[in-house]
């Protein structure tokens, strides 16, 4: 029988450091990139979470965010444009023991690597997607990706797309999706929370990243991240709590005519009771969507853990189903089959 492999036993806890988890490699992003922020934060993830280095694969695609695994003392694999899904899935299958990060951008894995990520959702394996979202191809230099605003004027589309962007949650959730999070580069504190978040959960994480690129997109987030505005502009949802949001912390979403509407607490007799409650867990796939898809200026852009359901995994799934056949059949190895019959003795 083969040994469950669990949250609770994929590691014996560690203590390093998170300095201790960098590689000896230079860090080649560009000063100011929010590529940096992302790094540490995962760093510090780790850190808190005890893992061993030899139980960490940081598998990228191409781009910016996939040079990732060169920065880190842990097992990586770079490799080529779209595929990590695939390479993460085949890892995560043959090797349930380790804890496998997959870190990938908008282009690489929305475009090129679209097919492999939604496959990915659909089946559940238990991994983690770090998807950074700049909204640009940087490493190519500034061509639209496929979350790039409509009408932006890019290197590719001098007189503004003419594409409709995806929003990452919606296409995680449309493929059935168990977990799906939001965070923004330069908030550590805020992102760590969601990565542990990620790495508890038992399957498909996806966490888009708002992350900034100084040089061909420099403030493509900065109406939702703003100083002056984030609190209006940004709703932080944790499970079990109220949906409050604002300046001070006055305003809230309620559920009207089945579409979300923001309320004033205090106004036309709103209290603190009558705000949703937010719930991970529930398999309501059309309220989590109506969160993930808010969008300013009528609603504040949802931000950490939107869904957090639990399904079996494809992992553990084709564990058990190996596990089975196994038991049923004759042939338990190798030399089983090589001897079970369809063979011929050539003289
Ligand atoms: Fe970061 Fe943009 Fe530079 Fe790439 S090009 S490293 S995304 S700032």
């Amino acid at each position: 029988m083969a040994t469950t492999i669990t949250k609770e036993n994929l590691y014996k806890k560690v203590n390093l450091k998170p300095t201790e988890y960098k590689s000896d490699q230079e860090v080649r992003w560009c000063p100011g990139c929010g590529d940096h922020a992302i790094y540490n934060a995962i760093l510090k993830t780790w850190s808190e979470l005890g893992i061993p280095k030899e139980k960490i694969a940081v598998i990228s695609g191409i781009g910016c965010s996939s040079r990732f695994p060169y920065y880190v003392d842990v097992y990586g694999f770079h490799t080529i444009h779209g595929r990590a899904g695939a390479i993460s899935s085949g890892f995560k299958t043959a090797r349930p023991d380790m804890s496998v990060w997959q870190i990938t951008g908008d282009g690489d894995g929305l475009a090129i690597g679209g097919n492999h990520l939604i496959h990915e959702c659909r089946r559940n394996i238990d991994l983690n997607i770090i998807l950074f979202n700049n909204e640009i191809y940087g490493l190519t230099k500034g061509q639209y990706s496929p979350t790039s605003r409509f009408g932006q004027i890019t290197k590719t589309s001098p007189y503004g797309t003419i594409e409709r962007p995806f929003n990452v949650g919606q296409l995680v959730l449309g493929a059935n999706g168990s977990f799906f999070a939001r965070t923004i580069d330069a908030y550590i504190k805020e992102s760590v929370e969601v990565y542990k978040a990620a790495e508890y959960h038992k399957g498909t994480s996806v966490v888009e990243v708002l992350q900034n690129c100084v040089i061909y997109n420099n403030g493509a987030h900065a109406e939702i991240t703003n100083k002056e505005t984030r609190k209006e502009r940004q709703i932080w949802l944790k499970h079990g709590e109220p949906m409050i949001f604002g300046e001070n912390n006055d305003k809230g979403l309620i559920l009207e005519n089945e579409r979300l509407k923001v309320v004033k607490i205090g106004e036309n007799g709103i209290t603190e009771k009558d705000i949703l409650v937010h719930d991970a867990k529930t398999d309501n796939l059309g309220l989590h969507l109506m969160l993930a898809t808010m969008s300013y200026p009528e609603y504040p852009i949802a931000m950490g853990v939107i869904r957090d359901v639990s399904r079996p995994t494809y992992d553990e799934l084709m564990e058990k189903q190996i596990d089975e056949i196994r038991q049923k059949s004759k042939i338990k190895t190798v030399q089983d089959l090589l001897n079970s019959g369809n063979t011929w003795e050539i003289k």
